[in-house]
């Protein structure tokens, strides 16, 4: 597969965690040989830059700046650059690819749908939904929120994750046959290892956002890039926090697992 993408990373323009400039990563990506760049930052729900306080139109501007400062750069250096946007609700995150501007622009209430409403307006919109590292664990990150029902796909592996986080992943995409992406989820190019990065590649040159959404949906003509040796811890390993399902419908809403944590959770949505 000859093409290459970075599918999961954040500007400092519009993720409050982001470090690097849109056209500091643009550089990067170019010099490390990625065909092209998709930009996720944190969206309203998640680790936003962007005050959330301002009208709409205006909060969107100011959310798309970190792309938009890419694409700029990228159109100088022939880097593809992509629009999407990560989004949060309990700790559990999205990747959200195939909406543009204009969309968001048309949609405000984008930021009150639950997990269920998301995925059914990104489908409409040609889009499609990825559970972005579905087992990391870290201080802020109190359990772990497993929603086969809400999304096309799970990114398998994450720059960002532990190894053992990944490898958990992978036994969940196995399970469930879920379609797979990988991502850095990088912040800061200065600092990022050539070596360490993630992404995808793809067999056709991807050309607009909406094409990389149809291939998910399709499961067809996209890789995971994952360092070799990524998989290699034990395949038995249990995650590291409790693990619930995701049932918005169920007045429980979080259905912890039983022992066989793997095999007893809801069906998926229909792709
Ligand atoms: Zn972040
Ligand atoms: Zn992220």
């Amino acid at each position: 597969m000859p093409y290459r993408y970075e599918t999961h990373m954040h500007t400092c323009f519009s993720s409050a965690c982001g470090v690097s400039t849109g056209a500091e990563h643009a550089r990067f990506y170019k010099d490390t040989g990625y065909t092209g760049i998709i930009i996720t930052d944190h969206f309203y729900g998640g680790n936003c830059a962007v005050d959330r306080s301002l009208p709409w139109p205006e909060f969107v501007d100011r959310f798309c700046a970190g792309y938009e400062d890419a694409l700029c750069e990228g159109q100088k250096i022939g880097l593809d650059v992509f629009f999407a946007w990560e989004q949060n609700y309990e700790g559990d995150e999205y990747l959200i690819y195939g909406p543009d501007k204009a969309w968001l622009l048309s949609h405000p209430d984008v930021i009150h749908w639950s997990r269920a409403r998301q995925l059914e307006e990104i489908h409409k919109a040609g889009g499609a939904v990825i559970q972005a590292h579905p087992f990391r664990n870290r201080d802020y990150i109190k359990h772990i929120l497993l929603a086969p029902k809400y999304c096309d796909g799970i990114e398998v592996a994450n720059t960002g994750n532990f190894a053992y986080n990944d490898v958990c992943a992978l036994r969940y995409a196995r399970e469930y046959g879920f379609f797979t992406t990988a991502g850095s989820d990088n912040h800061n190019s200065a600092k990022a290892e050539p070596a360490r990065l993630m992404g995808v590649e793809t067999d056709e040159r991807i050309r607009d956002i909406k094409h990389f959404a149809r291939l998910i949906r399709e499961k067809r003509g996209i890789a995971p890039i994952v360092p070799a040796g990524r998989f290699d811890a034990d395949l038995s390993a249990a995650p590291s926090l409790e693990v619930f399902w995701i049932d918005e419908a169920d007045p429980q809403r979080y259905i912890p697992t039983r022992r066989d944590w793997l095999r007893d959770g809801p069906a998926r949505h229909a792709v």
